[in-house]
């Protein structure tokens, strides 16, 4: 039977994702299955699924579902195997990558939030999701390559540990601006020092805070 989220959100695919042009059937598959509320505060269930970015605490935000299915559909998930993430938030975004790829890597750099979401990956049985807790500028050297990295909070110009640690053939998808207002950024890498580059279009996400991206 289906409950008022599970309509609620086939309603959101429809006319959020779907009415504005994405087409990956798996990318769309994945947000009509992923239980998008489960990643807020209770208080929060019924808006899980308007049309925008929304609190997670410790001023930081879950991405409005249309741009979580954007970055995903960026990534060109097909026969790609391991995913690296960073700023995992409320882990929602994780959850959809978990569904399309065999083993997502996600970094978050705020302890709690961290937690928050592990409990969550926990709850709903995801296997193929390894959280650490540290700056995610750094990259995690340890698994690469990458076939996919999605970076989830704003920098003003891409990390160069990522782009060392993406295997040739992979995206970077990354919101690159000011502080204020951001492009969303797609670089694929064609060779070692080669990366082809594409706008996807506005966007404004929290700060991306590290080594290689806004100092604190
Ligand atoms: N995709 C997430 C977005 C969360 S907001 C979601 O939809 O829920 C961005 C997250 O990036 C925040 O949780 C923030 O703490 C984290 N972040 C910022 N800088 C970071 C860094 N250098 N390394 C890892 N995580 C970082």
């Amino acid at each position: 039977m289906m409950n008022v989220y599970d309509s609620k959100r086939q309603y959101m695919v429809e006319t959020q994702i779907v009415a504005r042009g994405i087409t990956n059937s798996r990318v769309i598959d994945a947000m009509r299955k992923i239980p998008r509320h489960l990643f807020l505060d209770e208080a929060l269930w019924p808006q899980a699924y308007e049309d925008h970015a929304m609190p997670i605490g410790e001023k930081q935000t879950i991405s409005q579902p249309y741009i979580v299915a954007l970055m995903t559909e960026a990534l060109q998930l097909t026969n790609k195997k391991k995913i690296l993430e960073i700023g995992t938030g409320s882990g929602y975004q994780t959850a959809i990558l978990a569904e399309l790829a065999e083993q997502v890597y996600s970094i978050e750099r705020i302890p709690s939030i961290a937690k928050r979401a592990r409990k969550i990956f926990d709850k709903l049985q995801y296997r193929n999701i390894v959280i650490t807790i540290s700056d995610g500028t750094s990259g995690w050297r340890e698994h690469s390559p990458y076939d996919g990295i999605i970076v989830t909070a704003a920098s003003p110009n891409v990390p160069k540990p990522l782009l060392e640690q993406l295997a040739i053939g992979g995206q970077i998808v990354i919101p690159i601006g000011e502080e204020s207002a951001q492009d969303l950024m797609v670089y694929t890498k064609e060779d070692i020092n080669d990366f082809k580059e594409e706008n996807y279009g506005g966007c404004r996400f929290v700060k991306l805070v590290g080594e290689y991206g806004w100092r604190e």
